[in-house]
């Protein structure tokens, strides 16, 4: 949290926080969406600022490294994502659809979490599907399944020298990167010239966002630092190093579609229901889940970029 310092005149005064530039572009931003609700923070402590050249958001005030990383031990969990397994399974089929290059037999999902995609790879023949993920227990859990996962960061990964892939993908993922630009140069340096990126983001320009305003579930300030647009995302891309070859836009997933929907009646779902869900909230996240399959296709929450390394 924000920590004050005495000001000559002994009262508390704001220390300098960095300036919020854009996460995509670097343009100057201003001020745009008030207060965003969400689940790690409560409603005020952050905003998003638009990036007045790129159209981009930027969680404002920007984080402090210790600030995030409390966040992250004590409210930010995967355990929802149990609940939607399925959901997930399918959605990674999605992607594979969209990026898998033929006869591809090495892909690195940075951010892997449980694993869902590693194992629908495995199915299509990638005979070398290696996960990366930051958070132990998904780590830990996806490596007793019997998949090949690295616990750290993708630059901790990459100091391994592992070689190059066919595929690099990262879902959702970017926007929680302090240093996007950075991370897209570390996911070129593990592809050949030809090989393919695949990024899934938020869509900051999505029609439901304009529709449900703050409560639009997507926003996750402060963890989300940055909440891309397509011309962001997509010149963030190109700037690292790679040509963009498809950039499409599908719904969230039914957790999203939940969260949104309870958010716009005022209704918070607190983190410490989410890591010890009640039944009824079990069997409502599984129905959503099964009933809200069809939103993929409508809704436009999600940006997808598939592109190949210049
Ligand atoms: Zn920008």
């Amino acid at each position: 949290m924000t920590t004050t310092t005495p000001g000559g005149d002994g009262r508390a005064t704001q220390p300098e926080r960095a300036p919020a530039t854009c996460g995509a572009c670097g343009g100057g931003t201003r001020e745009d969406v008030a207060r965003p609700a969400s689940t790690y923070s409560p409603r005020g402590d952050y905003a998003v600022a638009t990036c007045e050249t790129c159209g981009s958001g930027r969680t404002v005030p920007v984080p402090e490294p210790e600030e995030l990383n409390a966040f992250y031990a004590t409210e930010y969990t995967y355990d929802a994502h149990l609940l939607i397994s399925a959901e997930k399974r399918w959605r990674a089929r999605h992607i594979l659809d969209a990026a898998l290059p033929p006869g591809a037999k090495r892909v690195l999902d940075v951010g892997c979490m449980y694993g869902y995609l590693l194992e629908e790879a495995k199915a299509r023949g990638v005979t070398d599907a290696v996960g990366v993920e930051l958070s132990s227990g998904p780590a830990k859990a996806a490596s007793a399944a019997g998949l090949d996962v690295f616990c750290g960061t993708i630059e901790d990964y990459a100091k391994k020298d592992p070689g190059v892939f066919d595929l690099v993908v990262a879902q959702h993922v970017l926007e929680h990167v302090p240093e996007p630009l950075a991370f897209l140069r570390e996911a070129r340096a593990l592809l050949p010239t030809g090989g393919t990126l695949c990024i899934a983001v938020p869509n900051y320009d999505a029609r439901a966002r304009r529709v449900f305003k703050e409560a639009w579930g997507w926003y996750q300030v402060p963890v989300h630092l940055h909440h891309f647009g397509a011309r962001g995302l997509e010149g963030l891309i190109e700037q690292a190093g790679f040509r963009v070859e498809r950039s499409e836009r599908r719904g969230g997933d039914s957790l999203f579609v939940l969260m949104t929907l309870l958010q716009s009646v005022g209704n918070m779902p607190s983190s410490a229901n989410a890591k010890a869900p009640s039944a009824v909230s079990r069997a409502l996240v599984r129905t959503a889940s099964a009933l809200l399959r069809p939103y993929y296709f409508v809704g436009d929450d999600e940006l997808l970029v598939v592109a190949s390394a210049r």
